[in-house]
C-alpha cells in the first residue's frame, strides 16, 4: 500500500486514497456503487464483498494514520472484532481486559464460547497481572486504552513487549483515543482495531470498522473473514467515512481541547465525586496517558453525588448534549451506564467495576466549549444544584 509516513497527519488523510478518479478530473474519487466487476479487470476486483475501489481508498488512508502496511475494513466496529476473533481454532485463550466495550463482551460470551473460544478477563491497569501472559501464552491479548466508560489507560508498549516472548498477538480497540493521538502497532501492537463510525467518521452518519496491522498473515485472516463472513461495508459508506477522515486532525484538536475545559470546570463541582479524563492530573494513569498518548481525546466520564433518579432528571435537563449511545460525532451526547450500554450487566459486577448508578460519560463534540458548559450548570441548577 503506497503511503508516504514522513508527511504529517493531516496531509496524510487527505491525499492518500485517491485512486481510481478516472479521466475526468474530479478531485474526489466517485462511489463505486456496484455488486460485481468485470472479469479480467487490471485492479482485480471481482465482486464486492472482497473488495471494492472505495474500500481501497478508505483502506490506503487508514494504514497510512496508523503506521501499518495494511488495513481491512469492515461494515462497523462488532464485524472487525468478529473478523478477528472467527480467525481463531477452537479452544483457543483470550485474555482480555476485564473494562471492555460491551458488545465486545456480548460477542465473547454469547458468541463464540459457543464455539469453543476461552477467555480470561483481566484488570490490565495493574502491571501485577502481566504475568499471567506468561503464564497462560493466549492466542490473543485483547486490551482497550483508553475504556469505555471509566478511561482506565493500560500500557500497550509493556504488555507488547511481554505478549511477543509468547508469541501472542495483540489487538487494541483504539475507538476512543483515535488515530490521532494513539499509534497501537508503534507500540508494538500487532492489529490495531477502530469502530470507524466513531471518530474516524466523526459526523454520526454511518457505520464502519477497521484492522491495521503491519503483519501480513494477519492481513490475509482479514481480507478473508470480510468475503467468507460476508463482513464487508458498503461503498457509499466508506466513501463517507473517508471524507470524514480528512477533518480527522482538525477535529480531534478541538475534541481534546473542549474536553479538558469541560473537564476542569466538572471536577471542581460540590456534586461530583470525580471526574476521569486521561489528561486531568488526577487521573490514576496520567502519567502513562502523557507517555502513550499525544492528547487526551475527547471522551470524558465522572460520577454525581446522586441517586440514579436524580441523575436521570440531570440528564432529561440538557439540552445541547443528546441523551444517546455512541460517541465521536461533532455533536456532544451523553450517555448513562447503568440504564444505557451497561443495562445488562448485573447491577453488583456494575458496582465491583466501579460502574454506579450516579455515573455519567460525556462524548464532548466540537461546539462552543461556553455553551456546553452554560448546558450544565443549567441542568444542574434544574435539579436543584447551585
Ligand atoms: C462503538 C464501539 C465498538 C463497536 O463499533 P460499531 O461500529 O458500533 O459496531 C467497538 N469498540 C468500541 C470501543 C466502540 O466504542
Amino acid at each position: 500500500m503506497e503511503s508516504d509516513n514522513k508527511k504529517g497527519f493531516a496531509t496524510k488523510a487527505i491525499h492518500q486514497g485517491l485512486k481510481y478518479r478516472d479521466q475526468t478530473g474530479s478531485v474526489i474519487p466517485p462511489i463505486y456503487a456496484t455488486s460485481t466487476f468485470a472479469a479480467g479487470n487490471s485492479e482485480g476486483f471481482d465482486y464486492t464483498r472482497s473488495g471494492n475501489p472505495n474500500f481501497k481508498n478508505l483502506e490506503a488512508v487508514l494504514a497510512s494514520l496508523e503506521h501499518a502496511e495494511h488495513a481491512c475494513v469492515f461494515a462497523n466496529g462488532v464485524a472487525a472484532i468478529t473478523a478477528i476473533v472467527s480467525s481463531l481454532h477452537q479452544g483457543a485463550l483470550v485474555l482480555a481486559e476485564e473494562n471492555l466495550y460491551g458488545s465486545t463482551y456480548r460477542l465473547f460470551e454469547q458468541v463464540f464460547k459457543k464455539f469453543g473460544l476461552e477467555v480470561k478477563y483481566l484488570d490490565f491497569s495493574d502491571s501485577s497481572k502481566f504475568s499471567v501472559i506468561e503464564e497462560t501464552k493466549p492466542a490473543l491479548v485483547w486490551l482497550e486504552s483508553p475504556t469505555n466508560p471509566l478511561l482506565k489507560i493500560v500500557d500497550i508498549e509493556k504488555i507488547s513487549s511481554i505478549a511477543k516472548k509468547v508469541a501472542s498477538a495483540v489487538v487494541v480497540d483504539n475507538t476512543f483515543a483515535s488515530s490521532f493521538f494513539q499509534c497501537p502497532l508503534k507500540l508494538g501492537a500487532t492489529l490495531s482495531l477502530l469502530s470507524t463510525t466513531k471518530y474516524v467518521n466523526g459526523h454520526s452518519d454511518c457505520l464502519g470498522g477497521v484492522v491495521c496491522t503491519s503483519d501480513a498473515s494477519w492481513q490475509a485472516k482479514m481480507t478473508f473473514a470480510q468475503k467468507a463472513l460476508g463482513l464487508n461495508p458498503s461503498p457509499f459508506d466508506t466513501w463517507l467515512i473517508a471524507r470524514g477522515a480528512k477533518t480527522l486532525e482538525l477535529r480531534m484538536k478541538k475534541h481534546e481541547e473542549n474536553a479538558l475545559e469541560l473537564a476542569k470546570y466538572l471536577e471542581v463541582l460540590p456534586c461530583v465525586s470525580f471526574v476521569r479524563y486521561p489528561f486531568l492530573v488526577s487521573h490514576p494513569q496520567y502519567e502513562l496517558a502523557k507517555r502513550q498518548m499525544s492528547g487526551g481525546s475527547g471522551m470524558l466520564s465522572l460520577e454525581f453525588k446522586f441517586s440514579l433518579e436524580k441523575t436521570r432528571d440531570f440528564l432529561n435537563q440538557l439540552k445541547l448534549f443528546t441523551l444517546a449511545e455512541s460517541l465521536g460525532g461533532v455533536e456532544s451526547l451523553v450517555c448513562h451506564p447503568a440504564t444505557m450500554t451497561h443495562a445488562s450487566v448485573p447491577k453488583a459486577v456494575r458496582e465491583a467495576v466501579g460502574l454506579s448508578d450516579a455515573l455519567v460519560r460525556f462524548s464532548v463534540g466540537i461546539e462552543h466549549v461556553e455553551d456546553l458548559i452554560a448546558d450544565i450548570s443549567c441542568a444542574l441548577k434544574a435539579v436543584g444544584e447551585a
